[in-house]
Parts: structure tokens; C-alpha cells; sequence
């Protein structure tokens, strides 16, 4: 009875009406759909903006390869225009004039839906779109709408098979953008929670999370870490003569040296005014004193210029290694060891200023060290 003749009079009719037809559309739809959500889902899984649009751009490739893609945004805080470009989906130094973002923002607050360039030069006039601008072949643009409206742009280029973007495609790349401008947002903000403004190091609540989560892991697996504090030495009279803006450039200049001494698994911090915190991941007293002088003289050679005048400064360091030793004891605070490193480093202020001392427990083992390393 599988195949009674009312069944199949039924299927031709379904065939014959194109219902059939419909139904498989709408089942590809369906997994089209499937896949944007899975897609979606695992944006917000990445943690880190970089990282979200290295998966994004990875996903992309599943549909087609960009010649050019630039994604413009407006970080929460602070006046300068982010933007991650990409050539061939490789990353590229390559930027676009910010009055570009502009004109683009103002077009997409009034329309909020993303057009082909064709479209847009239609819209707003072809003069409104110099000679740079088009020498990135861009095809079509599509807004980032964040929590508090439009906060950036993406621009994509010609495909490197030239063919025009599908219906299908933009559909995917719109519905994709929608996802990862709400999750690059968080992520935006997440960053400049945890960056200090003046300097882009990581701020002080930051390091002490990051302290704590060494020392944990110096209890468990003997992985041992340590910390430097720095201090700019005299930097009062340095502001006094010099003026706090020139100070600031100092302040900047340290950071930049500091960026550059540390791995990505390190962390360095402004742990406030003119004081700075560094975590040193992997280490032994001896490469973490190594770090502490190798930095030491890097900030030393810093040389700023004011008119004729040629303008350096010192820093103080002091170091503490991260041991196992609190293990189990509950109630440590990261702040005690911040404390030890606090205490090296008023001895290399006391001992004369611009050097590195290590903090040691007690007279015995102090004495025990010296043995050791003499
Ligand atoms: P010492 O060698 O003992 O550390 O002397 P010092 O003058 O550096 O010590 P003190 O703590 O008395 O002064 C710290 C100075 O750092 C005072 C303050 O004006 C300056 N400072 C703190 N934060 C900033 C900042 O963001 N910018 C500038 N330009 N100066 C700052
Ligand atoms: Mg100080
Ligand atoms: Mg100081």
C-alpha cells in the first residue's frame, strides 16, 4: 500500500503547483540560516577583537576572496578612527583618509542599509569620492551598528574572481556584519576598559587580576613568574622644569619601551602616575633581574628633545619573583607581593637611584641567596 494512487496523485499535484520547488527553497534557506547562527554564535566565542576578525574573515572565505577589505571603526573612547585592513585577507598597513568614514557615517545614519559603491556614488555625487578611494576598487559598504547607533563602516573591494556579489552573498556578509558589530563592540569596550588612556598599557585593576592568576598558577604547576615595579626617578623636578605635557611624552616614550620588552604572555601596566608594573611570565631570579636591567637601560637611552636641549630620565626597579611559597594560605593578596617589589624598589631609590634590586625574604635567606649567586 506504499504507493496507493492517492498518494502519488497527491505528489503530482504538489509538483505540479511548485510546492515542491518551494519547500526545497525554503529548506535552503533554512540551512543557510543554520549556518549563520553557528557562524554568529562563535564571533562572540572569540575574546579579542584581532582574533574576531581573523574568524570572520576566515568565514568569508567560505563565499568568496575580497581583493580589499577594511573594516573603519570608532573606538569608544578617544578621537582616532581604527581600522584593519586587509589586502588578499592578508593584514595591511594600508588606511583610508578618516573624511572618507565620514561621509560614509552620515550616509548610513540617514539610510541605514549597506549599498554597492556604484549606488553610493549615484546617491552622493561621484566627486564626493577622490582618487585614492576608488584605487582600492571598493564594491560595496555596509554599516556596523553598535549599541549606540553606527560606529563603523566595512569596505569590500572588487573579488579577486571578478564577478559581482550575489544576492545570497550579501545577504550572508549583512547578516554576518550585524553579529560582529554588536560583539566587536563589546570587545572594543572590553579593551579600553582595560587599557590605561595616556600610556595603552594595561591598567592597574588589570595587572593585580593578572598577578592573581600568576600566583595561582605558581601554586599548582611550579610555573614561576615575577614582577617589576618602576619609578621614574626625580620626574617631579623633571615636570617642573620641563612642563607635565613634556613629561607626558616621557611617560609615552616608557611605555613604548616597555610594550617592546615584554612578550604577549607578559603584561605591563601604569600602575599609576609615574609608576609602572610589569609581570614576567617563565622566568628565575636571574632573567627577571636580566629583564629589570635590560629595560632599566633601555628607558635610560631615551632621548627626547626640547629646543637645543636634549632631554632623558632614570627609573628606579624594584623586583619580586612569584613563588610558590603562598600556596594553599588563603587570603594572600597579589597587593602583598606588589608591597615586597615596592620595598626593592625604595632600596634602589635609597642606594642611589637608577638601578634594579630584588626583594629577598628574611636575613637567613637573604644570606642563602648571596651564597648562591657569589
Ligand atoms: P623619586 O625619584 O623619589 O621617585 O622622585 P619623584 O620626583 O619622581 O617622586 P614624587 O613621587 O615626589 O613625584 C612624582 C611625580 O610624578 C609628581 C607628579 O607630578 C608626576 N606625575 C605623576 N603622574 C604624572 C603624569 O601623568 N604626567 C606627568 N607629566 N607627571 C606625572
Ligand atoms: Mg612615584
Ligand atoms: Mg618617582
Amino acid at each position: 500500500m506504499a504507493n496507493s494512487p492517492d498518494v502519488l496523485a497527491q505528489f503530482n499535484y504538489l509538483e505540479k503547483t511548485g510546492a515542491l520547488d518551494a519547500l526545497a527553497d525554503l529548506r535552503k534557506e533554512n540551512r543557510e540560516l543554520e549556518r549563520i547562527i553557528t557562524d554568529a554564535a562563535l564571533i562572540v566565542a572569540n575574546t579579542d577583537v584581532d582574533s574576531m576578525m581573523e574568524y570572520v574573515i576566515a568565514k568569508l572565505l567560505d563565499h568568496f576572496i575580497p581583493e580589499f577589505l577594511a573594516f573603519l571603526v570608532h573606538p569608544p573612547r578617544g578621537n582616532t578612527l581604527r581600522q584593519f585592513c586587509y589586502r588578499n585577507l592578508k593584514k595591511t598597513d594600508e588606511k583610508i583618509a578618516p573624511v572618507y568614514y565620514e561621509i560614509l557615517t552620515e550616509r548610513f545614519t540617514r539610510n541605514p542599509v549597506h549599498a554597492t559603491f556604484a549606488e553610493l556614488e549615484g546617491e552622493l555625487g561621484a566627486d564626493v569620492f577622490a582618487k585614492d578611494f576608488r584605487a582600492l576598487k571598493p564594491e560595496i559598504i555596509f554599516p556596523m551598528f553598535g549599541i549606540g547607533g553606527i560606529y563603523g563602516t566595512v569596505i569590500f573591494g572588487k573579488k579577486i574572481i571578478d564577478t559581482e556579489y550575489t544576492e545570497l552573498e550579501q545577504k550572508y556578509v549583512d547578516r554576518m556584519i550585524r553579529f560582529l558589530a554588536v560583539s566587536m563592540q563589546n570587545g572594543l569596550h572590553y579593551e579600553s576598559s582595560i587599557t590605561d588612556h595616556k600610556t595603552g598599557l594595561y591598567t592597574h585593576d588589570y595587572f593585580i587580576r593578572r598577578l592573581d592568576e600568576a600566583m595561582a598558577r605558581a601554586g599548582r604547576h611550579r610555573a614561576l613568574s615575577g614582577i617589576l615595579m618602576l619609578d621614574v626617578d626625580h620626574f617631579k623636578r623633571f615636570n617642573d622644569t620641563w612642563g607635565h605635557v613634556t613629561g607626558d611624552l616621557v611617560l609615552e616614550a616608557i611605555a613604548q619601551v616597555l610594550k617592546q620588552s615584554t612578550r604577549t604572555e607578559d603584561c605591563a601596566a601604569r600602575f599609576g602616575g609615574e609608576e609602572f608594573s610589569v609581570l614576567v611570565s617563565d622566568c628565575n631570579e636571574k632573567t627577571l633581574m636580566h629583564v629589570a636591567e635590560r629595560i632599566r637601560m633601555a628607558i635610560g637611552a631615551i632621548h627626547l628633545t626640547s629646543g637645543k636641549d636634549t632631554l632623558s630620565v632614570t627609573v628606579s626597579i624594584g623586583a619580586r619573583m612569584i613563588d610558590a611559597r603562598y600556596r594553599g594560605r588563603l587570603g594572600i593578596s597579589p597587593l602583598i607581593l606588589v608591597g615586597d617589589a615596592d620595598k626593592a624598589l625604595y632600596r634602589s631609590k635609597h642606594e642611589g637611584r637608577n638601578r634594579s634590586s630584588l626583594f629577598m625574604q628574611g636575613l637567613l635567606e637573604r644570606a642563602k641567596h648571596l651564597n648562591e649567586i657569589t
